[in-house]
């Protein structure tokens, strides 16, 4: 195997992974995290833009060489999803020198001369500039190609935005979710992105492997790093290794854990099979370092022709040569309104995985701000929720879409808002929520038309069961509308409802918990680790409580009538186990209207979706407090379910890049569904 000779090689102090005394860091609420945008190399590795920014690097809690903890800032780079594997690096380097085998394992047992001369390779490989000078080592931060992050690159992309102890927060037992370490390895290495990915979209920043960064290590260097794009000390004999391993307690997988290894393993303190890396490189050639601070899927490929203006946002130029990969579509880099002039306007130049560039004109201030203009907001209908058919008399009934339908068309908002055709969803995600025997107990039912599943007012025919697998696959299908950049938020026009659904039984009108179901797709389906479920239904969604009661990764929160059907969600009703304090209900007496709602969202909601940081934001939009509702006994007018809207969407907007599906349960009074359905996308598509 190709090496690169190293002059310092000498001694290592031993590294203890002491376990400290934990001290929670304040979590505070953070502006807007970008969703993560990725692109395809040739090696197969995925690379996230990591956007430019600021953080606090280092920790009060930690061991003497985290501190003092100081602001640093960092230009934007490309980091590796995930830890170098095995297959990447035989792509390049003959012989694998890992001691765990596997192609989807992270490579191992690599010496940090080695990990710099793969990014060597691999930047030769893809016509790129190689970063270190292969005598010296050292490393050029200018060129094109492939290096190993700096430390406090490192800890930027692994905090994501968090000055918790990790990624994800200060929980230590949520760990196991998100890394594997000496609580649940095996003693091994396992292979990469199994675990939730943080909230850049970074797999294994805690655990696996320790990872090499670019830097020399020096206990003391915090005291007098400078405040922009920190380097590490000119030299010294030992190199920096961050995130933990396979083998490390919980403390050492911490964020701003640091350890210093000898680069070769003459000396070595942590076991050579615990240690691996990622590459990083700077963001595509003829953008200026820094430009990129803002990413956003913001424009649908292709529609923003060159020197077109839409909205606040002009493309400077067309990419003519695109990668061709999976996640193309989603690839829309805007350059931040403060460093536009950083762009240059290069007709034709190759960027390699940008589909358009769009940069800031310089008279349009009257426009929105908002990285997301230009996108539209997504709309779930198909004629086969009216095939749905109840019995006589029932308040849940097909012509509850069709008024909400008249009214947008009457209103002129259905021509703006992007038509998402419903597939039915597969038993696979039907099952993540209800047993394979309930499914399969209502499939049947349905097909020997039966009068009702499980109770009187959850009546069914022979086309109920297509109409709730489509209502489901309808919601699912705008949960990746919004993952994909095409659309910015959805509401789904669906029937039956779904909230009361549980896990074995039907009932409330509800055969299949379409937002439960959802909820689930996007943490399997898209990586996505916490969701938000917004429940403003008259009635308590106990089926979606139940489906996550002990899980905290769902924070659900609901205000309702009560004492109401069907008689659950009192204020002491948190969840269980692990779950504990991750459900808030929030139960109003009968006759409540805008205030004491405006008043739940903005002192119960809004304070703990900003703490939780959810990664997609689910509504489980009812109707039904409509002040002249059939069933419902509340006094919630259209303009109070605009402003509820708002506050959901605003907390969407700081956490998620205002990733938002809102999904019809109740309301039967027609009309005033229709006008409530009007308010609430009203809002959704303003910008
Ligand atoms: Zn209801």
């Amino acid at each position: 195997m190709t090496a690169i000779r190293l002059a310092a090689a000498g001694t290592a102090a031993l590294v203890a992974l002491a376990l400290l005394a934990s001290c929670r860091q304040a979590e505070e609420p953070l502006p807007a995290a970008p969703p993560p945008q990725s692109i395809a190399t040739k090696t197969g590795a995925e690379m996230v833009l990591i956007p430019a920014g600021r953080f606090r690097m280092g920790a009060t809690d930690g061991k003497a060489d985290e501190a003092p903890v100081h602001e640093v800032s960092v230009d934007s780079f490309l980091m590796d999803r995930t830890e170098v594997t095995q297959e990447q690096y035989e792509k390049l380097v003959v012989g694998n020198p890992s001691h765990f085998k596997g192609p989807d394992r992270p490579a191992e047992q690599v010496s940090w001369a080695d990990a710099a001369m793969y990014c060597n390779l691999r930047s030769r490989d893809e016509g790129l500039e190689p970063c270190y000078d292969e005598k010296t080592t050292k490393c050029n931060f200018r060129a094109s190609g492939y290096r190993l992050p700096t430390e406090a690159e490192w800890e930027y992309a692994c905090r994501a935005g968090s000055d918790a102890r990790y990624g994800f927060g200060s929980d230590e037992r949520q760990l196991k979710q998100s890394a594997w370490y000496a609580e649940n390895s095996s003693k091994k290495t396992q292979p990469v992105a199994q675990k939730k990915p943080n909230a850049w979209g970074l797999f294994d920043m805690h655990g696996n492997v320790a990872e090499w960064c670019n830097d020399v290590y020096s206990a003391e260097y915090y005291a007098a790093s400078p405040a922009g794009n920190p380097s590490g000390p000119d030299d010294g004999e030992r190199y920096v290794l961050r995130g933990g391993a396979w083998n490390s307690s919980a403390e050492g997988c911490r964020s701003a854990a640091r350890f210093g290894e000898d680069p070769g393993f003459q000396d070595a303190c942590f076991a050579r099979d615990a240690i691996g890396f990622r590459c990083v490189r700077r963001p595509p050639a003829g953008i200026a370092r820094g430009a990129l601070s803002l990413v956003h899927p913001a424009f649908p490929g292709n529609t923003v022709p060159p020197g077109h203006s839409q909205g606040k946002y002009r493309c400077l130029f067309s990419v003519p040569q695109l990668r061709r990969s999976r996640t193309e579509k989603s690839h829309r880099y805007l350059a931040s309104a403060s460093r536009i002039r950083a762009v240059p306007e290069t007709p034709g130049r190759t960027l390699g995985l940008a589909t358009w560039l769009v940069g800031q004109t310089a008279r349009t201030s009257d426009s929105p701000s908002n990285a997301a203009a230009g996108k539209k907001t997504g709309f779930v209908y198909g004629e086969v929720y009216l095939r749905h058919r109840t019995s006589e008399g029932h308040p849940e009934r097909p012509e509850r879409l069709t008024a909400i339908l008249s009214r947008l068309e009457d209103k002129g908002l259905l021509a703006g808002l992007t038509r998402i055709e419903p597939l039915a969803a597969a038993d696979r995600w039907l099952t993540t929520v209800h047993s394979p025997e309930y499914v399969e107990r209502i499939r049947r039912a349905c097909r020997e038309d039966a009068a009702a599943v499980d109770s009187r007012d959850t009546p069914v025919c022979r086309e109920s069961f297509q109409a709730a697998a489509a209502a489901a696959g309808g919601v699912l299908a705008a949960v990746d509308a919004v993952m994909d950049g095409k659309v910015h938020n959805a509401f789904c026009a669906v029937r039956p409802p779904g909230h009361h659904a549980m896990k074995d039984r039907a009932m409330g009108f509800c055969l299949l918990n379409n937002v439960a179901i959802a909820a689930r797709y996007a943490q399997e389906k898209r990586h996505l680790a916490k969701v938000l479920i917004v429940d403003w239904d008259v009635h308590h969604g106990n089926g979606t409580q139940a489906a996550f009661n002990a899980d905290p990764s769902v924070l659900y929160f609901s205000v309702h009538q009560h004492p109401f059907y069907p008689g659950t969600g009192t204020a002491d009703d948190r969840g269980e186990g692990k779950g504990l304090g991750t459900k808030i209900n929030v139960p109003l007496r009968a006759g409540s209207g805008d205030a004491e709602y405006v008043k739940a969202f903005q002192e119960r909601l809004r304070p703990a979706a900003l703490a939780f940081r959810p990664d997609f934001v689910l509504v489980s939009a009812g109707f039904d407090a409509y002040e002249h509702d059939l069933l419902g006994g509340m006094k919630v007018t259209p303009r109070g379910f605009a402003e509820l809207t708002r506050i959901v969407k605003e907390i969407a907007e700081r956490c998620c890049g205002g990733r938002l599906v809102s999904v019809l349960e109740g309301g039967y009074d027609l009309d005033g569904l229709a006008a409530c359905v009007e308010a609430h996308l009203r809002v959704l598509i303003e910008r």
